[in-house]
């Protein structure tokens, strides 16, 4: 047991961990070659109430926090980044936008089925013209008659077009500021829907149990009511969302590092060379050595910023370290691990081939490394 986690907190992570070996293992390998989503394992984390893990009772949730979240993600990633991001998204990025920033009439509408897991809500920041640039969007929404119209497109958008996809939150040119910029609003925009599209999903390097599309509105027509969160404060709230989406990313990440740990000291056991387990020799010793303390130092981060994130203290610089050094880290890890595999390393038979194509998305996705630091920098006023 990890003494920094409460009895409940190990309870959770030991569940999960139980469940990822018991549930994801055995499918993870044949939905990556067959890039499928994996319904069966969405819906045994459904049946959990993992996707309700931070969320109010009142709310069909579970009563957990922030954290209890993270802690699921890690456990999912040792075994199955795909599975890990699908619920990464469904929470930090369906179903908390409307948490914290929907009026009780939208929460009551949608957070019941999303915390349940019986449908996936999706975050449409991102545009084919840019993704770090997010106050860049050109996606327009205009006031028509009591009903926002909604044109443009959103590039890689995450649980977008599964079978169980309701709901996509859009950000949105609405107008002007008085000071003449873009106003961007974010409005809720329930799917299947007249004149919405996603486009077939991407042919992805990793991550390809996940589901990602394009998406395509052309003139998308949903009350007024769907306004989510003040008009003009849309690009600001999903910049916070995305500060907390940092601490789930890094989570996710030190799960990754921390399964290919776990294949490499299971194979250094096992593989022999020279008449002895690979494990007798000093450099693969010391790689997994290595691999082991980054992904503690990493863990540590995502932790630190959680904690600060729960007591109400400013976390945007820790989450962005966090994300910052355990993506990096995660990739490290999963180079080595190919390394001390040998051939069979470069084997999509073997985990740790799918470790290695899943960790490069970590650097890239909710943010760039780049943006990490331009954030840690602003945040430390240099910039
Ligand atoms: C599998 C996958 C799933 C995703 N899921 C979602 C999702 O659910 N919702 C969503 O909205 N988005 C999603 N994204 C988008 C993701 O967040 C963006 O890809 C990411 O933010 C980078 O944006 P970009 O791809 O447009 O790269 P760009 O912004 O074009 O950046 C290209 C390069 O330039 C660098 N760069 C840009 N600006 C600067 C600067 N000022 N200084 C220094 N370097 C800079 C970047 O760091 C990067 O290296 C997903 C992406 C992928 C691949």
């Amino acid at each position: 047991m990890d003494s920094a986690l409460t009895f409940e907190q190990e309870t959770l992570r030991k569940t999960v961990e139980d469940f990822a070996r018991q549930v994801v293992a055995p499918v993870a390998a044949k939905h990556d070659a067959e890039h499928s989503f994996p319904y069966e394992v969405v819906a045994g984390m459904a049946e959990m109430g993992l996707f309700g893990l931070p969320f109010p009772e009142s709310y069909g949730g579970m009563g957990g926090d922030y954290f209890a979240l993270c802690l699921a993600l890690e456990e999912l990633a040792r075994v199955d980044s795909s599975v890990a991001i699908t619920l990464e998204a469904g929470v930090s990025l369906g179903a908390m936008p409307v948490f914290r920033f929907g009026t009780e009439a939208q929460k009551e509408e949608w957070l019941p089925r999303l915390t349940a897991g019986r449908a996936l809500g999706a975050f449409g920041l991102t545009e084919p013209g840019g993704g770090s640039d997010a106050g860049a969007t050109r996606t327009t929404g205009r006031l028509e008659g009591g009903s926002w119209v909604i044109d443009g497109s959103k590039a890689f958008i995450t649980n977008s077009g599964t079978d169980i996809t309701e709901l996509v939150t859009v950000t949105a040119v609405t107008g002007q500021t008085s000071a003449g910029r873009k106003e961007i609003s974010s409005i809720l925009v329930p799917v299947p829907a007249a004149g919405f599209t996603a486009a077939p999903p991407y042919d992805k390097v990793g991550w390809n149990a996940s589901d990602t599309h394009e998406l395509h509105f052309d003139g998308v027509t949903v009350p007024e009511e769907n306004l989510l969160g003040e008009r003009g404060r849309g690009y600001a709230n999903f910049l916070a969302i995305l500060d907390e989406g940092r601490i789930a990313i890094s989570a996710l990440a030190v799960g990754l590092a921390q399964g290919c740990v776990d294949e490499c000291v299971r194979y250094a056991a096992e593989r022999e060379a020279f008449g002895r387990n690979i494990g007798a020799y000093q450099a693969i010793q010391f790689t997994i050595a290595e691999m082991e303390a980054r992904t503690h130092v990493a863990r540590c981060a995502y932790y630190e910023a959680a904690s600060r994130m729960l007591s109400g203290r400013p976390f945007k610089r820790q989450a962005a370290i966090a994300k910052l050094y355990s993506s990096e880290i995660a990739v490290t890890n999963a180079r080595a691990a190919t390394q001390v595999f040998g051939g069979y390393g470069f084997m999509n038979d073997f985990p740790v081939a799918r470790f290695w194509r899943d960790s490069k998305i970590l650097e890239i996705g909710e943010g760039t490394s780049e943006v990490q630091k331009m954030l840690i920098a602003r945040d430390l006023g240099v910039a």
